[in-house]
């Protein structure tokens, strides 16, 4: 197959579609009428252009949002989820269209890409019944007082994404301060907006104007969402740095903004000597997220800290395994790793294959460009380096790719410090069939999110997130759909019962 032959089928699926922002009910280019292209990674080839929002497009999805929001507010969560139904429905309707267009513009596999918009039920379900459940308090008052709590949602939300799970995350992101009454600014990673454009037709179908308005653009675009003033709340995910400065500047905007961080990973998997091999090696794998997005994963397993005794035979299993991986086009259906997301990407990741082998691991399989992939492709073969010391950047820094980093260890304290030893603390996990090592080791990781015998998978309803530098607050759990409201006590004197009734009654 040539690049040529993949090219063409592709590019008359996408250039076919009409791809708008979404700001007060219309779909619309961006005011200034600026566009940024958009490159298949899996060809290197253009595909279309799509609009990049500026200051007055933020100024303007902002106004639409605080216009819609009071009836929005004021639909209450019954009325609310009702339009998710809807969503969930159009969404259903569309899921091919959206799986393939991820593929195509993220070149995370087709076949993953369907079961993440699969994933998106557990969301639409599971927001509006958490939000049923919630309830305000009555506190202790001294005789004749009455003290109770009520919710209220900020307003305007801003909302940005990292590139890696695109259609996924704008479906299931937004829905906590949908639910809660809040309307919506969001934007979608630079580097992979189709799904979310096109999900923006969907949006306006599912829900009133305005109550969700989609901005695309780059970092001017976001920081314009970020600076906002009449802006309160803030969620973002992506990289560390990011996240900092987004911290910074939602500062400096002069209001005080309330803010949420899901950020970067350094995932540590720990292997005990008594694991069954096979599973364990399976568990390390499916923890990479390779089959799903190249390892474009904030909770991938990234570093496989391994016990000295079984440590030569993991790694040569899991070498034989990966070389059964099959890297290549995103869209084919027998792909198992697709390309990742951008030559600038694939640059960043090549330099750390480099830099682990000048600084002495043993790149045991891949890190090379696979052959009988289009040449202009963002392709790696996934890589696994061994002999990984804390002190090699393989070792200490987020990578995000299709790359693994294994330690040998026999000291369970030095192993447990190097574990922990990272600012990042996003997921890890415990591998041994002994119950107490498990729960002890668990409890003596930090960091957010602890799978024993198990990895990747999180569930809808359990808090996900991070400690360290890894986030601020948790999401997809009660404790997320709280930080959308705003608590009001209120205090009531209830007064003499005799007087105030001998005062009403005459
Ligand atoms: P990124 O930080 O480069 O970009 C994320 C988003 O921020 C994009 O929409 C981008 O356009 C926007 N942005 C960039 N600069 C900005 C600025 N100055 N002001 C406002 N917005 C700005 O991250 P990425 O490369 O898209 O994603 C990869 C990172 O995201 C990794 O570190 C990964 O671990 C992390 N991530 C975390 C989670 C999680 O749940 N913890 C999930 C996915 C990805």
């Amino acid at each position: 197959m040539t690049d040529t032959q993949v090219a063409d089928p592709i590019s008359t699926f996408v250039t076919s579609q009409d791809f708008k922002m979404l700001i007060g009910g219309q779909l619309v280019d961006s005011e200034s009428g600026a566009t940024q292209q958009v490159l298949d990674p899996s060809t290197g080839d253009k595909l279309t252009d799509i609009p990049r929002g500026t200051t007055a497009d933020v100024e303007a999805a902002t106004r639409a949002a605080q216009k819609a929001q009071p009836a929005w507010a004021d639909l209450g969560v019954a009325g609310r989820a009702r339009c998710f139904a809807t969503f969930a429905d159009l969404i259903s309707r569309n899921r091919e269209r959206l799986a393939m267009l991820d593929a195509i513009d993220c070149g995370n596999p087709v076949t993953a890409m369907r079961t993440d918009i699969d994933l998106c039920s557990a969301y639409l379900d599971g927001w509006p019944a958490l939000a049923k459940s919630l309830t305000g308090d009555v506190y202790p008052a001294s005789p004749g007082n009455l003290h109770y709590t009520a919710h209220r949602p900020f307003g305007v939300v801003g909302r940005i994404t990292a590139f890696n799970h695109p259609v996924m995350f704008a479906i299931t992101r937004p829905l906590p301060s949908l639910i809660t009454g809040n309307t919506l600014v969001m934007k979608p990673s630079d580097e992979t907006s189709l799904s979310t454009l096109a999900l923006a037709e969907l949006f306006n179908e599912a829900f009133p104007p305005g109550v969700v308005n989609i901005v695309t653009g780059d970092a001017a675009t976001g920081d314009a969402i970020v600076t906002h003033p009449d802006i309160k709340r803030l969620a973002f995910t992506g990289s560390v740095g990011t996240g900092l400065l987004i911290q910074r500047r939602a500062a400096e905007s002069g209001n005080v903004k309330h803010l949420s961080l899901e950020l970067g990973g350094k995932n540590a998997m720990i292997v005990f000597p008594d694991v069954d091999l096979d599973l364990a090696v399976e568990g390390a794998i499916y923890g990479m997220n390779l089959d799903v997005c190249q390892g474009q994963s904030c909770g991938s397993n990234s570093r496989i800290l391994v016990h000295a005794k079984i440590h030569d035979e993991f790694v040569h299993r899991m070498a034989a395994r990966l070389a059964q991986y099959r890297v290549g086009i995103a869209y084919d259906e027998n792909t198992d790793v697709g390309p990742v997301v951008s030559q600038a990407h694939w640059n960043r990741v090549n330099g750390y294959v480099e830099s682990g082998v000048a600084e002495g691991a043993t790149l045991v399989r891949g890190g090379d460009r696979p052959d009988g992939v289009p040449s202009g492709g963002n392709f790696i073969n996934p890589a696994l380096f061994a002999d990984v010391t804390p002190a090699m950047r393989i070792g200490r820094e987020e990578i995000f790719g299709p790359v693994v980093s294994v330690f040998k260890w026999s000291d369970y304290d030095t192993m447990m410090s190097e574990a922990n030893g990272l600012d990042l603390g996003l997921t890890a996990s415990v591998w041994t069939n002994d119950l107490s090592i498990a729960h002890k080791t668990a409890d003596a990781l930090d960091a957010g999110y602890v799978w024993i015998n198990d990895s990747t998978r999180h569930y809808f309803g359990t808090p996900f997130g991070g400690t360290k530098n890894s986030a601020l607050g948790r999401e997809e759990s009660k404790d997320e759909l709280l930080t959308y409201l705003e608590q009001k006590v209120v205090h009531t004197r209830l007064g003499e019962a005799k007087t105030s009734l001998d005062r009403l009654l005459g």
